[in-house]
């Protein structure tokens, strides 16, 4: 059996990778559009920390669980448990957020242990932090370099017998694929192009209603300081920051669900992480701004990914939107038993595509 997969962000290196290991013939094709969201991503692995409902937790935890699994698989993964802090200057927010969390990690003992630090304390682990703010601290909270974890996934597949085409490739109306190597055949295909998959899917008659909500998220080096070790920060905004080993410190980021495909680092884009950054994190002050990257998050109307079968020969794995990151590896074992037709052993109903 042979199958394409086109777009090679998590969502399609995931799914590509899980195939090549089952043993399955897989083509790759990648247009290495700018605004991959994979590129920018911010790399926060922890869905017990998260807000996402009912529908979405499930399959958000149980792919926090698979990262464990994914690393002892995949050497060079970059997953690191780092532990995270909800911070907050409020003793009420704190106290809903240890409730909260108490109830998901009883579930979930890769979440780790649940505790209160006071402000001294937070600073002590992540020393940038304002003065005023206390935590809730998760020590299965994790982080991921996207980039990183994406050639992984496509170096081992390559060593697995996956190969790749270079280049935008497009659907034709009677449903064969045309691209730069010439048409591409395939038993199967699965289409992960992100927030492009809407475009891809359009000349088949089908509309998969994937947005581009642009990210703008800005990284600061800190010379000198050892960060390796520093916990993801949660404030309660849709703002956060992380660190990576080398003084690195991610600052996260803008939703932008109007921006269409426009790949530019906006002044108001700018100041708002900017401003988020530096109220979270006063230390961060006299860091020097190294970039401000800029990803396309493929989102959805009802915000859950869009996972399983179109028809026969056609399967999806995208819509992921801020989630991707944690979710995408996992999800990409699922679709990668949806495209050989068995079942995932995981419900996938309201992940279904056309349930819009
Ligand atoms: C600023 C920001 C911060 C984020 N932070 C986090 C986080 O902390 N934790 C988390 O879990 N998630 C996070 N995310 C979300 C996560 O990054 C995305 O959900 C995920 O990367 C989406 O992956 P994807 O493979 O579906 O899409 P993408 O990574 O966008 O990949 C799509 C691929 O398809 C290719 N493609 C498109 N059209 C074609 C075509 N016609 N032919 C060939 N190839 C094509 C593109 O070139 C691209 O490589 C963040 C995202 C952003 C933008």
């Amino acid at each position: 059996m042979r199958v394409l997969v086109i777009g090679s962000g998590i969502g399609g290196a995931a799914t590509a990778w899980h195939l090549a290991g089952r043993g399955v013939e897989v083509v790759v094709a990648d247009a290495a559009r700018p605004g991959t969201a994979t590129e920018a991503g911010a790399g926060i692995v922890s869905p017990w920390t998260s807000r996402w409902d009912d529908a979405l937790y499930p399959l958000a935890s149980a792919a926090g669980r698979y990262y464990r699994e994914l690393t002892t698989e995949l050497a060079e993964s970059s997953f690191e448990v780092v532990g995270g802090m909800i911070v907050s200057a409020d003793d009420a927010e704190l106290a809903e957020a240890h409730e909260r969390l108490t109830a998901r990690a009883a579930d979930a003992p890769e979440a780790g242990e649940v505790r209160r630090l006071d402000p001294a304390q937070a600073r002590e682990l992540f020393p940038a932090l304002a003065p005023e703010l206390g935590a809730v601290h998760l020590s299965g909270a994790g982080r991921v370099d996207g980039h990183q974890l994406r050639r992984a996934l496509l170096r081992d597949a390559e060593r697995r017998g996956v190969t790749f085409v270079e280049g935008e490739v497009a659907f034709r109306a009677d449903g064969t694929v045309a691209s730069p190597d010439g048409p591409l055949e395939a038993d199967s295909i699965v289409v992960a192009a992100g927030a492009w998959s809407r475009e891809l899917l359009a000349p088949l008659g089908i509309d998969l209603p994937v947005t581009p909500h642009r990210g703008q998220i800005s990284h600061f080096d800190l010379p000198g300081t050892d960060t390796a070790a520093w916990p993801v920060v949660l404030p309660r905004t849709s703002h956060y920051l992380l660190a990576f080993a080398g003084g690195r410190v991610v600052a996260g980021a803008t939703r932008e669900a109007e921006s269409g495909f426009d790949y530019r680092v906006t002044a108001a884009g700018q100041r708002e992480v900017l401003d988020n950054a530096l109220t979270v994190a006063p230390g961060l002050a006299d860091a020097t701004l190294a970039e401000t990257r800029v990803g396309f998050r493929p989102g959805t109307p009802d915000g859950l990914p869009i996972l399983g079968s179109i028809r026969p020969g056609l399967a999806v794995s995208t819509g992921f939107g801020p989630g991707g990151l944690t979710n995408a590896p996992f999800a990409g074992k699922l679709v990668a038993a949806v495209a050989l037709g068995e079942d995932p052993g995981f419900d996938l109903t309201p992940f279904a595509p056309d349930r819009f």
